[in-house]
């Protein structure tokens, strides 16, 4: 089903996101990790593509394996960086024919993330551009990305919300967003996006913490700062990985019932695999708040165990 089918069923939307498994070892913990989250009927899930050195070859597989044998709504994610436009046309009738219907139109990041990307003469350098070329030719509903603190390659956050009205404009049917630990963030792009015309839905990416050097990490790579009040709550704790579990997962709670009692249109779990975090996550959010479960009962499957 289309996401954009699915919005207009839920108000809000509870997803969640892979990457495709590595090696054996790592792809028997996955099946044990989807299976944890089918429990929870999510909106959709969606699979990552070469996000972070993972690999693109095994990403259609686990599409594949999502979408038709598992019966998730998948959206598969797919990036233009070093693809000609015979390749992305190529990719494109590969997922269509698999029955795919959403896909997660990105630019991606160079081999080199400390370099910028190279100009692609074959192939397309923006995700707006991809958005269009696919838009043009295809029948899927689109998701892109956002950046509550700013791309980190954007020279303003001005640049950066004209360019997301590009996105827009070119075809993105929603947005989600980069990981972000302070909300304020998140509230303060939404007017503004808002400001620049932007009408879609900008759904919130989390990431619960589960160990305190990763999320160091990844706040380096995707520049998502994290608050001097997290810090000092996981930095003494950085060496015991329960108690930064126990932390990260009551920040991450009160961090989603906020935004969603404050009208966020759902959230995106970024999963990192790990289930445990995610499922606690989710069941607390359903199950621990009441009124939060009252509110978006339309929406929140609560897990039967
Ligand atoms: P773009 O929208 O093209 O923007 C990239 C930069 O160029 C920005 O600074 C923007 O302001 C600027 N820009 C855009 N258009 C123009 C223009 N016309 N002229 C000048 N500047 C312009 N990466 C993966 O490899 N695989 C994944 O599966 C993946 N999934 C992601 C999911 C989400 C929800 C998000 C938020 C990111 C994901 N990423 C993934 C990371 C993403 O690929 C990187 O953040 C990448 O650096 C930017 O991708 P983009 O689609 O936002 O690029």
């Amino acid at each position: 089903m289309k996401i954009t089918d699915v919005f207009k069923k839920n108000k809000k939307t509870f997803s969640f996101e892979f990457f495709p498994p590595k090696d054996l070892h790592n792809a028997i913990r996955f099946g044990i990790n989807a299976g944890q989250l089918m429990k929870l009927q999510p909106s959709f899930v969606s699979v990552t593509y070469g996000a972070g050195g993972s690999s693109r070859d095994n990403s259609f597989d686990v599409v594949d394996l999502f979408h038709n044998n598992l019966d998730f709504n998948c959206m598969a994610h797919y990036t233009c960086v070093n693809a000609t436009h015979e390749k992305i046309a190529y990719d494109m009738r590969t997922l269509q024919d698999m029955g795919i219907e959403n896909v997660m139109l990105l630019r991606g990041d160079p081999p080199d993330i400390k370099k910028k990307c190279p100009p692609n003469p074959d192939g397309i350098d923006y995700a707006s551009d991809l958005i269009r070329f696919v838009r043009e030719r295809y029948n899927f509903c689109i998701g892109a990305g956002a950046y509550p603190e700013k791309h980190k390659e954007a020279p303003s956050m001005e640049e950066d919300l004209i360019n997301l009205r590009i996105k827009a404009d070119a075809g993105a049917d929603f947005f989600i967003t980069q990981m972000f630990f302070n909300n304020k963030y998140y509230w303060e792009f939404v007017n503004k996006a808002e400001q620049k015309g932007i009408k879609c839905r900008i759904i919130p990416g989390i990431i619960p913490i589960n160990s305190f050097k990763q999320i160091k990490k990844f706040s380096e790579i995707s520049g998502a700062s994290i608050p001097k009040s997290f810090q000092e709550k996981l930095e003494p704790n950085k060496d015991k990985p329960k108690e930064v579990y126990k932390i990260g997962l009551d920040l991450a709670i009160r961090q989603c019932s906020d935004l969603l009692d404050n009208g966020a249109p759902g959230i995106h779990f970024y999963t990192l695999n790990r289930s445990r975090a995610a499922v606690d996550l989710y069941e607390n959010l359903s199950k621990g708040h009441e009124e939060l479960n009252e509110k978006y009962k339309e929406s929140f499957t609560p897990h039967v165990p």
